[in-house]
Formats: structure tokens, sequence, C-alpha cells
């Protein structure tokens, strides 16, 4: 830091300031800029490839400076803030020309990512979350808000791992935590989710935080919604009107999935891309809305372990299933719906245009036929969402009264307020007009009298309104007739006393136009603001609804059917099911439906077969089915009964980077330990080719014991997919178990997937036939056939060809004939005779005489 004695007055106000916002970027208005200065500078220049200067070039340590304007800093800052920077705005206080000595600067807010409102860091169609957690023992107080839509929930966690499900769960992008929290939960937190992070030690004690909070008995949820009003008071500085009061939520009532399972299932987020394509959300997603979109990404995230809570979501989408014409017409008034959870925040935020109200109205006009379609269709199933469908006409009438229709974006402009509304206003727009007329009239007049024909009446905001008339005309000019006021190259300037009168009677009426529209329009938005809270539930009941309709266009879409949900029963029968993004993808007739049967005598399927023949995507087939169902959406397949789950535990598939630093086999472990703590016999364990990280054996071992495990004492529903063909003996010892696998053939000596799953284990491992697909070189190939014809018949393992080579050239030839021929023995005795056809017969003769 710089020598404080050194400073002028400006800098030492610059770093006093500072001093309070360390971890931000200091945005310090300097006129019409806003400058950054030392590191902040240096760092800002480069992160937004700004010109870095400095402010006084000439001293011996010059200080850094670079700046942007302030009526172009939104993109700067959304910028910055998006890259997970947080921007202190620090804004004149007074009017430099009025200030005596320093100018007075305040910071006004200070924007984080959690706390955005809106720019491009804000997607329309999700949230964004800023979280708060406190920790008391081994318990976790937990909250989270979005201030742009006003939501506020908190919950009672037993665990940091409980902690780490819900921030990722709902994809937050800034925690506040206080300096009890230990350094390790923080580290996860910060760089695992890489979230950023936060300090607010106290909670702030008063009647607006009360309020919000008075639900809430639970200590630890209440301390930890304190702390995240606090924050978001510290930082907002301005009236949180539109958060709701907060509502408690239990994690345990909902179908529990942990991050790992979120992630591996791409329920919202692609693995690979990162993007929503390619997820169940995108599949599902026909939301006409924003707040739709966003409603449906909660449901997503949060499927009902409830069946009456369930059954009522299916009976309300079977409902719009059987009308079709009201479906379409809702579809339509829906897509007319803006996004009034986000334009109640900026109402109460002070950041709402002439156009938002706008949209608010244009929105609140759907309501009635929204609730008049809806209305039509109920048998009951609708009730409870229409009784919070509330139409909002006095509002409608007051925004139509007031407002114009294209009002501009500033407020403080004019052309907001609509003639007619206000008389005053009315008044002053009248003298206006008459005064634009009377000039008119002046310059004829003056036309007429003087001769000259370009002579015109002009504007400009030094002189205000002159009379011009060009050099060339000037001799027609009598002498003294006019006052000159300017002279340009072409041309002179002249007033008169009575276009000065003109003058002050319309410049006074404009500026106590603008004025009097922006009173005018602070009134109207305060009217609003009283309906903050009714405009909230309102927007609850249009996104359900807008949810519910993209379940049903999806499901007709794609043809799903109504699962009949079992509470409390083990059986689980779906008929010819799909994987509904990859069906989505490859198309219906491409996609082979497949049937899923479990019972607690059939609980865990092994499940064999070669690579790429579709194991996994019958397991995940499975978890999307269970999820949509539990959501209230239809599902995949020609019928199916399921049970209600209580958790879905996956090991599947590649998200071995997820965690930087730990190997892949330890990935694998943790999350199967998950699953193996954690689930009960109502949940749903998915395991694909577990083990396979690590040395055969240890693997195999590892795999056979977790089975076993899952089986006498987990006793979950368990899909586990294995290439250890070794584990399928174990079907012999453990009663709930079954075999299936997923068929292939061999056409042209080419393999064929079937992908179709059928009971018993697979006789053959693909995997040569793979890599051949896959176009490695024909002499490896029939290498490793020669190797694995040897491992088959138990013989010793073939010696590697390199040592053959170089040691004995004989010994290479006898070892690999021999073995091979130990093969050949070994398949001849187990062919199995009588079953075979004369082609079958053929063909394994072929087979051997290859091998020898
Ligand atoms: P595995 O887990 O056995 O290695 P995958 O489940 O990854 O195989 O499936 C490999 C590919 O096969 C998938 O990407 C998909 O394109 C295709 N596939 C899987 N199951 C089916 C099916 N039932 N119908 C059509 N194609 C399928």
């Amino acid at each position: 830091m710089p020598q404080k004695t050194k400073n002028t007055p400006m800098m030492e106000q610059y770093l006093a300031i500072k001093d309070q916002y360390k971890d931000a970027f200091l945005f310090y208005r300097l006129g019409d800029f806003y400058e950054l200065f030392y590191e902040d500078a240096i760092q800002v220049a480069q992160l937004l490839e700004l010109t870095l200067t400095s402010r006084n070039r000439n001293a011996e340590e010059p200080i850094p400076m670079c700046g942007v304007p302030h009526h172009s800093a939104q993109g700067y800052i959304d910028t910055l803030v998006e890259q997970g920077y947080k921007v202190a705005i620090c804004e004149q206080m007074e009017d430099p020309k009025e200030a005596k000595g320093m100018v007075k600067r305040e910071v006004v807010q200070l924007i984080t990512p959690g706390t955005l409102m809106d720019g491009k860091g804000i997607e329309a169609k999700a949230n964004n979350f800023l979280t708060a957690v406190v920790q008391s023992g081994k318990a976790f107080g937990f909250a989270y808000a979005d201030l742009s839509t006003g939501e506020l929930k908190t919950a009672l966690l037993q665990d940091e791992e409980a902690v780490m499900n819900e921030a990722t769960a709902l994809q937050t992008k800034e925690v506040v935590l206080g300096s009890e929290i230990s350094d390790e939960l923080k580290k996860n937190l910060v760089e695992r989710l890489g979230l950023v992070f936060s300090t607010q030690e106290t909670v702030e004690d008063n009647a607006e935080f009360s309020f919000l909070t008075t639900d809430i008995d639970q200590p630890l949820e209440k301390e930890a919604t304190g702390k995240l009003l606090t924050y978001l008071s510290v930082t907002q500085k301005r009236s949180l009107g539109h958060i709701q009061k907060a509502e408690e939520y239990q994690p345990e009532h909902f179908l529990k999935l942990d991050y790992f399972s979120k992630t591996n299932l791409e329920l919202t987020r692609s693995i690979r891309t990162g993007k929503k394509q390619g997820t169940l959300l995108w599949l599902l997603d026909e939301t006409k809305t924003a707040m739709g979109g966003r409603l449906l990404k909660q449901w997503i995230d949060r499927p009902l372990i409830q069946k009456r809570q369930i059954q009522a979501r299916q009976a309300m989408v079977a409902s719009l299933l059987n009308a079709y014409f009201e479906r379409m017409d809702l579809n339509e008034t829906l897509t007319k719906v803006y996004d009034l959870e986000r334009l109640a925040g900026r109402v109460a935020f002070g950041n709402v245009n002439g156009r938002d109200l706008i949209q608010l109205k244009t929105s609140l006009q759907q309501v009635p036929q929204i609730r008049q379609l809806l209305s039509g269709i109920n048998q009951g199933e609708w009730n409870d969402l229409l009784v919070d469908m509330e139409p909002m006409d006095e509002l409608v009438d007051l925004i139509d009264r007031a407002i114009n229709e294209d009002a501009p974006l500033q407020i403080t402009e004019g052309n907001v307020i609509k003639d007619g509304y206000d008389p005053q206003l009315d008044q002053y727009r009248e003298a206006m007009t008459n005064g634009k007329t009377w000039l008119a009239e002046l310059e004829a007049r003056e036309r007429q009298e003087t001769g000259i024909k370009t002579l015109k009446v002009g504007y400009n905001r030094v002189f205000g309104y002159y009379i011009e008339i060009t050099k060339a005309n000037l001799a027609n000019l009598e002498e003294g007739k006019y006052d000159r006021k300017q002279t340009l190259a072409n041309a002179e300037r002249f007033i008169t006393p009575e276009l000065k009168k003109l003058e002050t009677l319309i410049l006074e009426a404009e500026e106590k136009s603008v004025a009097l529209e922006y009173t005018l329009f602070l009134a109207v938005r305060e009217e609003v603001k009283k309906a903050i809270a009714r405009l909230q539930k309102l927007a609850k009941s249009i996104s359900a609804a807008d949810v519910l309709q993209s379940f049903a266009a999806v499901s007709e879409r794609y043809q799903y059917v109504q699962p009949e949900m079992k509470a409390g029963s083990h059986n689980l029968q779906i008929i010819e099911g799909r994987h509904p993004v990859v069906e989505k993808v490859l198309g219906h007739q491409e996609y082979i439906p497949n049937s899923v049967h479990m019972d607690p005598k059939e609980m865990i399927l092994l499940i064999t077969g070669p690579n790429m023949s579709g194991k996994s995507t019958y397991m995940r087939q499975l978890a999307l089915t269970v999820i949509m169902a539990q959501m209230g959406c239809f599902v995949p397949a020609e019928s199916a009964e399921l049970p209600i789950f209580d958790q879905i535990f996956t090991r599947i598939g590649a998200s071995d980077d997820l965690i930087a630093g730990q190997s892949t086999f330890m990935v694998e472990m943790m999350e199967a330990n998950q699953a193996l703590r954690h689930a009960t016999p109502n949940s749903l364990i998915l395991f694909d080719e577990l083990g396979r990280g690590t040395a055969t054996y240890d693997g195999m071992a590892l795999a056979q014991a977790i089975i076993e495990y899952i089986h006498k004492t987990v006793k979950a529903k368990t899909l586990f997919s294995t290439h250890y063909h070794e584990l399928t003996v174990l079907e012999e010892e453990l009663p709930a178990l079954k075999n299936v696998h997923v068929g292939a053939v061999e056409q042209n000596g080419e393999v064929v997937f079937l992908h179709k799953l059928m009971d018993g284990p697979a006789d053959k491992s693909y995997g040569i036939h793979v890599a051949k697909i896959a176009g490695m070189p024909t002499e490896l190939l029939s290498r490793a056939a020669t190797i694995l014809a040897a491992l088959e018949s138990g013989s010793n393992p073939v010696q590697p060809v390199e040592v053959v080579a170089e040691e004995n050239q004989q010994l290479s030839l006898f070892s690999e004939v021999s073995t091979s021929e130990l093969g050949v023995i070994d398949s001849l005795k187990k062919a199995n005779l009588l079953e075979m056809t004369p082609m079958d017969a053929l063909n394994l003769l072929y087979e051997l005489q290859k091998r020898i």
C-alpha cells in the first residue's frame, strides 16, 4: 500500500472506502466514470481488456488506474460478477457543483454472484441462489434465497454431506459462512463446488427480518436465515420488500439423490458439456414461461415421495391430456405471461421501469383466461391451484390508465405516463404543445415579415430557442430587428423578447411535466408494491400450471403413460420401458424398449453383456423413469407399476473428473460407500461396473462382497452391471439375485447388439469385437483372440509375445500351440451337441480349426 501521507484528499477517501471492501473491486464514481485504482485497476484492466493508465503520471510512484463510463458500466460489472468476482459500486452522494470540499461518496451496493438481479449473469429459466450455512455441534442451519424472485427457504441438515448435497442441487453460486464453519467444509464448498465465499458473522435484529422468520422456530434455521438476510441487507442497502416469508423444508420429504447421482444421471446438466442439452430437463422443458422453466428445474431436483402429492400432479397432467383444445389455448395464453416473480422483485427493489409495468399488465391480463380454461376442465384436481390464481383487475386497471404502452426504458425522461391520467400533467403537456404551435406561428410570421424563406426557429441546450438566418440572407434583414446571439460559419442566430417568453413557458412546462411524471410513476410503483405478496402467489400457481402443461406436452409427444404408484409396495413392473433422453436423440423407431421386473425375490439384477450393448442405458432408464414418476410426470413405457422410492444412489459412467485430485477408483468407492451406508429397502441402487478401477481380483472380490452386503444387509433394489462373468455364479447362493444380460449376436464375424435384456448370464465377452469395430490392427486382434482362448480354457496365462520372441522362438510356438489346443479340447468338451443345429456344429468346427 502506498504511503497515506502523500495522498490527495480524494485518494484518502478512496482508500478509506476500499478498506471496507477488500474482497471486491471498488468502482469509484468520478464524474461520468467509474474508476479503479491500484491492484483493482491492474486486475480489472486485464479481465475486461481495458487500458491501464495512471492517476498521477509524473509522480514518483504513479497510481495504476482504469475506468469505464458510468452509462455502460452494467455490462462490465456483469462480466466480472459472472466470473465470480464481487463489485462494490461507490457513488457520489451529492452534486459535485454544490459540494463543499470533498464530494461525499458511499458504496450503494455490493454486487456478488449470489445477489445478481438482472443482466447477462441471470438466466431466465434458472434461479440464482445465495446460500448461508451456520453450524452448531454436528448440525447445520441452511438457508437460501433468490434475490431476483424473493424465494427464501431454510432447512436443518444433519451432516456436511447433506450441506454439499443441498448446495449442489441448488447450483448456488455463493455461500455465506461464519467463522465457526470448519476449514474442510469451506474448502469443499469453495473448491469442489466452485462457490464464491462470503463472510457474515453477525445477525442483524430488526422488525423486517423477524417478520420474515416468524414461521421458523428451529434456532439454527433461524440463525442461517438471519445471516442470509443480514448479508443481503448489508450488501444491497435497499428495500428487500419482495423477499417472501422464510419457509422451512425437509430434504427427507423429497426423493433423495446425492450429488454424485444428480451429476451421473445428467438431470439438469450434461457431464460432458455442462449444458442443458441432452439432460432430463432438456427433455421435459416445454414450459412457456421463465417462471415455469425455473419451477420445472426445482421439481426435477426434488421429486416427491408422498403418494397423494404425486397423484395430485398426475391427475392434473391427465386432465390436460384429455383436453387438447383447452391445452393449446392455455399454451398460447401462457406465452404472453412474462416473468411475474422477477418483475415483482424489481418493483420491490426499485429498479422497475415503464416497460416492466406494461409487461406486468400484459401478464395479468392473461390470468382470467388461464383461470377460465383450467376451471373448465377442473373436476376437483385443480382446486388448490385455482385458489391462488387470483386475477388482479385493479392493478391491470391502474397500469392501463397510468402507463404508456411504449414507455421508454428510462423513467426520468418523461413519456411514461399516459394522457388523461393526471389533470396537472395534462396541463403541462398542453402548454408544451401550445408552445410549439406558437413557435411555428412565430416562425411563419417572421418569414413573412422579413421575406426570408429559409428563416427558421431552432433550439439548443446552451442558448435555448433562436431564430437562424443564413449568411446569404443576412443582407435582407432589417438592421436591429433581432438581438444577435451566436455567429456560425454560414449563419447567424438571433433572439427576440417574444421568443424568450415563449421559451420560458415551454421549458418550464417541460421540466415540470418530467418531474411530475417521475412522481406519478413512483406512486404507481408503490401501489404495485403493495400487491407483491399476491403477485408472488399468483406467479407460483401459474408456474405450476405451466410445468404441468409441459409434462402433458412431453407425455403426449413421446407417448408416455401414467404410472401406477404403490406406496409401501416392493414390486416394480415396467413393461417395455424406454430411456427418454436416448429415445429422443435416436428416435422412437430406433430405440429398443426393455421391461424391468423387481420384487423382494428379485431384488438384485446382475447385468452382464458386452460393452456398448446398453447396460448402463438400461440402468439410467430405470432411474429416470422413477424420477419422472415421482415428479408427477408420465413415464416412457407401455405400462408401469412403481413403488415409491426414498433415495436413488448411482455409480454410473464417467464422473471421474468430478473431484480433482482423487483417483477414479477412490471416487468410485466414495460413491459406493454413500449407497451402502444410507440406502434402505425402499431405495434404488445403480452400480455400473463397480470395481473396474482396480486390479482384476481385487475388483472382483470387492464387487462380490458389495453384492453380498446389499443382499444381506441393505436390501435395496439394485441393478449391478459387471464384466466379471465369474460373479454370475452368485445366483446360486443369493436367492434374491437374478442374472440378466443384454443380448448380442454375431453375424458374419461382426457383433450385432440387440439392446434387449434377457434372462440368464451373458455367455460371451465381445470385447475383442468391439476392439475390431474400433479399428484396432488385425494382428493385435488375433493375438487377443489367442490369449482369450487360453484364459477361457483355464490354462496358465499366455507368455507375453516380446519375451517369447526374444528368448526362444520354439518355446513360443510350443506354448501358443499347446494352450490353443488345450482351449480347443476344452471347447469341444463343453459343446452341447444335443442342442446344436448342424449349422452351429459347422460353425464350431470352423472356429476350432481356426485356433490350431
Ligand atoms: P454399456 O453400458 O453396455 O457399455 P451403453 O448403455 O453405454 O452400453 O449403450 C451404448 C449405446 O448403445 C448407447 O449410446 C445407445 O446409443 C445404444 N443403446 C443402448 N441401449 C439401447 C436401446 N435399448 N435401444 C437402442 N439403442 C440403445
